[in-house]
């Protein structure tokens, strides 16, 4: 629905109005005309004040254009007024644009016509300019709200106006007083703002004074050009908390690293002396073992058959048992050298160190009758050959001897490539080990038989794990109880050929 246009046509002349009254009907589609003859009229129409645009003659026989223009924008500045004379001078038009006048149209037949259009552009613009005044007063309460500073300054850091927060973050009473002890500080980095082509933008964190307290500011700057001038636009932010939390955060990390670095040293420390203390004692232990193991085979040898039943039976514990503990420490000590000390790797074929620990477990195969099928061509992997053999033999072992009595060992070894890595399966149809158990059979001691039923130490699955671990590989298993395990390690692979 488009609004009535309501409008004050003030001439002396009756044709005259009925002229501008025409013309004002063929443009405007609503329009509500009412005819002004005299002051009183006038004042009547401006204490009521229901008009929304204004058409006046310059010459009237109580009053003049310039007049009732002053008049009208006295009371209603945002009313267009439009003014057709024929005897009004160019002096005149001019003054009378100066007092606000939004149109000058000569009174003229062909003229009359221009009177609506200059209506209408009058209305549009006040429209744009009232909008403008609303957008610049949301703006301007906006700027005082905020808690962010915000600035324009010259190159050389004088501010040349700033919102509220600026001056309440400088704790500054006024502009000049914040120019005048130069609080934004002109030596922060503003020479170097004239490097810079506009619009670049600069961000600093920098140190600014308030009541005579530091704290922390995030100055952002634009290099801007304003009709000619540059300038530089800002926004101040204190950031004195963030900064001061990260301050601490750091600070916390160096204490953190620092704390964790003398843990770990000591920790290593400890570690090693108690490696170094369990290989002394392993080592140690054996001599005096040597000599009981030597004894107990030399009485064997000389009274074996002259000792009563018992005592012979004595006699061989004696000997099995300083067996046993023999290679319990032969195992411990195996362990802890792969605790220690720096470990070398390098291309090792797999089927080499293969064909090696079927040679040393040639004894426990044959008597198990084991049957062993390694596949034909194997990859080469990155590993240190001596660790790579220990770790082979005890899986390949543990596959030969936990298989249920009466059953022939039948193992089964092949490689799979996985991306850079190759994996390496060894399979038995032994006993197989329950889900639960499967984590924890790589701890040092960890048995799930008795000595009787499965002899060994308990240690073969930790060297594993240590060793694998040293040579930077994987192991695992997967298995069911009954039914056979699969163990396997990972290695990084070697792509070329040897
Ligand atoms: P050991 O062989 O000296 O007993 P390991 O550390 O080699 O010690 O193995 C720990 C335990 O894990 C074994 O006692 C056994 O119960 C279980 N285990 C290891 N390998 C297998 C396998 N291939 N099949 C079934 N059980 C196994």
């Amino acid at each position: 629905m488009t609004k009535t246009l309501r409008v004050l046509v003030i001439d002396d002349n009756k044709s005259d109005r009925a002229l501008v009254i025409r013309e004002l009907r063929r443009e405007f589609s609503q329009v509500q005309v009412q005819e002004i003859l005299d002051a009183s009229d006038f004042e009547q129409a401006i204490a009521n004040g229901n008009f929304d645009a204004v058409v006046t003659d310059y010459e009237l026989g109580w009053s003049n254009g310039l007049e009732v223009l002053r008049t009208v924008k006295a009371d209603f500045p945002g009313c267009p007024v439009v003014m057709f004379t024929n005897t009004g001078t160019e002096e005149i038009a001019v003054e009378a644009l100066k007092s606000g006048l939004d149109d000058y149209v000569l009174k003229a037949s062909s003229r009359y016509i221009r009177i609506p259009a200059a209506i209408r552009t009058a209305l549009e613009r006040i429209a744009i300019q009232q909008r403008a005044a609303l957008l610049e007063i949301r703006l301007q309460r906006l700027l005082n709200q905020i808690k962010v500073g915000i600035f324009r300054s010259q190159l050389d850091g004088t501010i040349l106006e700033a919102n509220p927060a600026f001056l309440e973050l400088l704790g500054a009473e006024s502009l000049a007083q914040v120019n005048e002890l130069n609080l934004l500080g002109a030596g922060n980095g503003y020479n170097q703002l004239a490097d810079l082509q506009p619009p670049q933008q600069q961000e600093r964190e920098v140190r600014l004074y308030k009541n005579g307290t530091r704290f922390w500011a995030l100055l952002t700057t634009t290099l801007n050009t304003i009709e000619g001038v540059t300038v530089v636009d800002g926004l101040l932010e204190d950031i004195t908390e963030r900064k001061e939390a990260e301050l601490q955060l750091q600070q916390l990390n160096v204490t953190l690293e620092t704390r964790v670095w003398e843990r770990t040293a000591q920790l290593e420390n400890a570690n090693q002396e108690l490696e170094a203390f369990a290989y002394s004692i392993s080592h140690d232990l054996r001599t005096p073992l040597r000599v009981i193991q030597g004894y107990a085979q030399i009485l064997l040898k000389a009274l074996g058959n002259s000792l009563e039943a018992d005592k012979l039976t004595y006699l061989q514990r004696i000997a099995a048992n300083a067996e046993q503990l023999d290679i319990l420490i032969e195992d411990l000590l195996t362990y802890s050298r792969l605790s220690q000390g720096e470990i070398n790797v390098e291309p090792v074929p797999l089927s080499q160190v293969l064909t090696e620990v079927l040679a040393e477990l040639e004894p426990e195969i044959s008597k198990r009758q084991a049957q062993i099928e390694i596949e034909k061509v194997l990859p080469i992997v990155q590993a240190n050959p001596l660790i790579l053999l220990q770790v082979l033999t005890n899986l390949l072992s543990n596959a030969v001897k936990f298989v249920a009595e009466g059953v022939q060992p039948q193992v089964r070894v092949w490689a799979e490539q996985r991306e850079e890595r190759i994996r390496l399966w060894i399979e038995d149809n032994g006993i197989g080990i329950a889900p639960d158990k499967q984590q924890q059979i790589f701890r040092p001691f960890t048995r799930l038989h008795g000595r009787e039923e499965y002899p060994g130490t308990g240690i073969g699955l930790a060297i594993v794990s240590k060793g694998i671990e040293r040579i930077r590989g994987q192991v695992g298993v997967e298995s069911q109880l009954g039914q056979g395990s699969r163990f396997w390690i990972e290695l990084p692979a070697v792509m070329e050929s040897l």
